[in-house]
């Protein structure tokens, strides 16, 4: 299927509330423009490099998420026009958006990543570290980021019952992080959830955000 097509069988599938990140790591700027052109806006990279060259290439009015694991020396080079960073994993991490987003006079969007999968290889918060981060309350007071929501991977597996487990459980943190340190804000409304493999599940389990490669793309070439 055509890169068109199946963003626009995507798109109709997206509950409302939901939207599709286009996951074009490895993928050459020429299929972001046919995605663009199809009418999607919203592209996931992991990395910085990478997402630097794309950047320059293509339009202006492109939201450009961090999806991946993101070095805190890296931080600076996305700052300027980052519009969500998905997978902040330590308070080191969030210190160092909150100082670069400060530089060039900006709010950054975040999720906090939660670990809820088997493999232990997997970066992220487990539920009960990032619930002492968020009481310990150091990012009350960070003036330059905003925490959105979280996100998560689940295992690889075919084990769907196990892939719906963690994305249930990812999703009770976030209705309880929501209720017990977020109550003020109207801001923290985000689960990023679900890729190629996974995302009917996730969209049963309360995504807000689906992040989706090959199925668009097809396969990577590393
Ligand atoms: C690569 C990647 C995806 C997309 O994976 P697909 O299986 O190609 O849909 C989603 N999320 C993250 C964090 C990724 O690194």
């Amino acid at each position: 299927m055509s890169i068109a097509s199946t963003i626009h069988q995507l798109q109709t599938q997206m509950p409302q509330g939901t939207r599709l990140v286009a996951v074009s790591k490895y993928h050459p700027a020429s299929m972001i423009r046919e995605a663009y052109d199809a009418g999607q806006r919203i592209f996931g990279e992991s990395h910085v490099q990478e997402l630097q060259q794309k950047v320059g290439v293509l339009p202006q009015d492109i939201e450009w998420h961090f999806i991946g694991h993101l070095q805190t020396n890296k931080v600076k080079y996305i700052a300027p026009y980052v519009s969500l960073i998905h997978a902040v994993d330590s308070l080191r991490l969030l210190r160092e958006i909150d100082k670069q987003a400060a530089r060039v006079q900006r709010v950054i969007d975040v999720l906090l990543q939660l670990h809820v999968a088997q493999e232990e290889t997997k970066f992220g918060f487990s539920p009960e570290e990032c619930e002492e981060m968020l009481q310990q309350g150091e990012w009350k007071s960070m003036e330059h980021v905003r925490i959105r929501g979280i996100m998560c991977m689940a295992s690889l597996t075919d084990d769907e019952a196990q892939v719906a487990r963690e994305f249930e459980t990812a999703h009770r943190f976030f209705l309880q992080a929501r209720d017990s340190h977020f109550a003020q804000v109207d801001y923290f409304t985000e689960c990023s959830m679900g890729m190629s493999d996974d995302y009917p599940i996730a969209l049963q389990h309360g995504s807000t955000l689906v992040r989706i490669g090959s199925m668009i793309f097809g396969p990577r070439v590393y």
